[in-house]
C-alpha cells in the first residue's frame, strides 16, 4: 500500500530514518513516512510506541537525534514550531481559563495575521462556525462541555490557516458517547478543509474509523502503514493482528504442497488461491495461500513454520471444515454480538455468536479467512 501513482497528491510530511533518545533511551526509531497532501494518517499503538513523540518531532517540539523531517521535500531541522506553519490539538485542550472562548480562539493569531483579507474577529466568527460552535465568542470555556472545548481548541489551532493539523489524542478525556460525536466532527471539519492531518491516538477502533491511513506503530517504529481495511485484513505482523481488533493467531508447521489434498484439481498447480495443510497442535487446519501470501518468497514449503490468523466472527459454530472442538469458558454480552472465550487445549479462542453457548461445540473455518502474517519468522 506504499504504491504511489500516477494521480497520488505530493508528499506533504516525510520522515526518513528518523529517531529520538533521551540519555540513551530510545523513544523513536528508524520511522520513516511519507504524509501525502489532504491526507487523515493516524499514529497508533499502545502506551510508549513513541506516537508522542512522532507528532513532536513534526511539531518541531523536539528535534531528532536520527534522520531528517521534512515539510514539501524541504528540511525543517532547526525551525522553530511557530515557523513550521502547523496546529497543534492537545489532550487537554490548554485552553486559557481567564479568556472568553473568543479570545481564546483569538489567541491562535498570535504570531501572524489572518489569512484572507478578513480582521480577526471575523476569522474568530469563521472559525467558530466551522467547528459547529457559532456565537460563542463571550462564553467562558468552563462553561462548556469536554467536547465543545476540544472543538475551541481546534478553532485555535486552525486559525492562521496552517498547512498542517497535528493531534494529540484528543479524545481521551471524553466519554465513548462524545469521542464518536467528536471523531465525527473532526473528520468533517479535516474533509471540509482539506488539511493535511497527523492524528496519534492508543484506541485501534478510533484510528480504523477516521483515518485514510494508519501508522500501527510498536516499539518506536511503525510497524505496518496502510489503509484501515488493510490493516485489519491483512495485518503484517502478529502484533498488528492482535493489536487491531480481536483476533486468534495460529502457529503450526505447513504439512503439505499448496493444494495438496484439495478438492477438485490435485496437482497443485491450479490458478488463483489454493490451500496449504499447516499441523497446529496435532490438528491439521487448510490456510489459504494465494494473492500476497504467494510473492517474490514464494509459497510456504513442507516444514516451514507459519502464523496466520483468523477473526473470531470467521470461526464459525459447528462448521467441521478445519473443525476445532473446544470448550466455552466465558461469554461476555456486548449487545449485537456476544464474545465467547473458547479453551482449544491450552489455548484460548474468541469468537462471536449471536446466541450464547455452553459446553464443547465444534468451531471451524473457511481456509480463505485465515490470512498468513508470518512464514519462518518473515
Ligand atoms: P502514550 O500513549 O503513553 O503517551 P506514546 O506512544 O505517545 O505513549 P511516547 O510518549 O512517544 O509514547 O514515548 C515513547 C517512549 O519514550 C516512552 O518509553 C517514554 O517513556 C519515552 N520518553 C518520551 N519522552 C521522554 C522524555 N522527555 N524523556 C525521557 N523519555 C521520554
Amino acid at each position: 500500500d506504499e504504491r504511489r501513482g500516477e494521480g497520488e497528491p505530493p508528499i506533504a510530511v516525510e520522515l526518513e530514518g528518523v529517531g529520538k533518545r533521551y540519555d540513551g533511551a530510545v523513544a523513536v526509531e528508524d520511522v520513516d513516512l511519507a504524509i501525502r497532501e489532504g491526507e487523515f494518517f493516524t499514529l497508533v499503538g499502545p502506551s510508549g510506541c513513541g506516537k508522542t513523540t512522532t507528532l513532536r518531532l513534526i511539531a518541531g517540539f523536539e528535534e531528532p537525534t536520527a534522520g531528517t523531517v521534512r515539510f514539501g521535500g524541504r528540511d525543517v531541522s532547526g525551525v522553530p514550531p511557530e515557523g513550521r506553519n502547523v496546529g497543534v490539538v492537545f489532550q487537554n485542550y490548554a485552553l486559557f481559563p481567564h479568556m472568553t472562548v473568543g479570545e481564546n480562539v483569538g489567541y491562535g493569531l498570535r504570531f501572524s495575521d489572518p489569512p484572507g483579507d478578513v480582521s480577526r474577529a471575523e476569522r474568530v466568527r469563521e472559525l467558530l462556525d466551522l467547528v459547529d460552535l457559532p456565537g460563542t465568542e463571550e462564553r467562558d470555556p468552563e462553561s462548556l462541555s469536554g467536547g465543545q472545548k476540544q472543538r475551541v481548541s481546534m478553532a485555535r489551532a486552525l486559525a492562521p490557516g496552517p498547512d498542517l493539523l497535528l493531534l494529540d489524542e484528543p479524545m481521551s478525556a471524553l466519554d465513548a458517547r462524545l469521542r464518536e460525536r467528536l471523531r465525527v466532527q473532526v473528520r468533517e471539519i479535516q474533509r471540509e478543509l482539506g488539511i493535511t492531518t497527523v492524528y496519534v491516538t492508543h484506541d485501534q477502533e478510533e484510528a480504523l474509523s477516521v483515518s485514510d491511513r494508519v501508522a500501527v506503530m510498536r516499539g518506536g517504529t511503525p510497524e505496518q502503514v496502510a489503509e484501515p481495511r488493510t490493516v485489519y485484513r491483512r495485518p503484517a505482523s502478529r502484533f498488528v493482528a492482535e493489536f487491531v481488533g480481536d483476533n486468534n493467531v495460529f502457529e503450526g508447521t505447513v504439512a503439505g504442497e499448496p493444494g495438496d489434498g484439495e478438492n477438485g484439481d490435485e496437482d497443485g498447480d491450479q490458478e488463483g488461491p489454493v490451500s496449504v495443510p499447516v499441523d497446529v497442535d496435532g490438528a491439521t487446519l487448510r490456510v489459504a495461500v494465494g494473492g500476497n501470501d504467494r510473492g517474490a518468497d514464494g509459497d510456504p514449503g513442507i516444514g516451514d513454520r507459519i502464523a496466520f490468523c483468523v477473526r473470531p466472527q470467521h470461526l464459525r459454530v459447528g462448521r467441521t471444515e478445519n473443525g476445532l472442538e473446544a470448550t466455552v469458558e466465558s461469554a461476555e454480552f456486548l449487545g449485537e454480538t456476544t464474545r465467547i472465550h473458547l479453551a482449544w487445549g491450552d489455548r484460548e479462542l474468541l469468537v462471536r455468536t449471536e446466541d450464547p453457548l455452553s459446553g464443547t461445540v465444534v468451531v471451524g473455518f473457511d481456509p480463505a479467512d485465515a490470512h498468513v502474517i508470518d512464514v519462518d519468522g518473515g
